[in-house]
């Protein structure tokens, strides 16, 4: 029997389409759902073969670019697009195939080009981090990294008091 996803399933594949790095507790939060019940589901749906895995997503635009030869996955819209035009079978190998031309691109010396969070100019040399709950914010100079923290104390508090209270599990 087939095993058919009820509403609380596809609130939490919604849930992970967002960012697949979030906690059973996170996805609770966003659904509603106790997070026993998220983890129960999230196994499943892994032990029936349907959540094949959580992958990264990388924006080759800020490869510093030697040729435009590279590719890029496909956003997921694009690709949901492709899976309805060329049936799961093909899509799945177009997926594949994106994939391991994606990990042939992942070499070390990749550069990736990290652009000032505040005044959105180009940083050069060491950037200046900010870092609160997971969060890492990147800076050309000292006065936008306070710039920074001035302009968007009350959301980086914000988000640290929630982090804090998630890390207690
Ligand atoms: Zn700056």
């Amino acid at each position: 029997m087939p095993l058919s996803l009820d509403e609380n399933d596809i609130a939490i594949l919604k849930s992970l389409l967002e960012d697949g790095r979030k906690s059973f507790r996170q996805i609770s939060r966003d659904t509603g759902i106790t997070t026993p019940t998220v983890k129960a589901r999230y196994e499943r749906l892994v032990n029936v073969g349907f959540i094949k895995g959580v992958l990264p997503v990388f924006d080759f635009e800020k490869v510093e670019s030697k040729g435009k030869n590279l590719i890029q996955l496909q956003g997921l819209k694009e690709n949901v697009k492709r899976r309805k035009n060329v049936g799961t079978n093909a899509y799945n190998s177009i997926f594949q195939n994106e994939i391991a031309d994606i990990e042939k691109k992942i070499t070390s010396g990749l550069a990736i080009n990290i652009l000032c969070d505040f005044c959105d100019g180009p940083v050069y040399g060491k950037p200046r981090i900010l870092k609160f709950a997971d969060i890492e914010r990147f800076f050309c100079c000292t006065s936008c990294k306070s710039g920074y923290s001035e302009k968007y104390r009350g959301r980086i508090e914000s988000i640290k008091r929630k982090y804090d209270g998630k890390s207690e599990t």
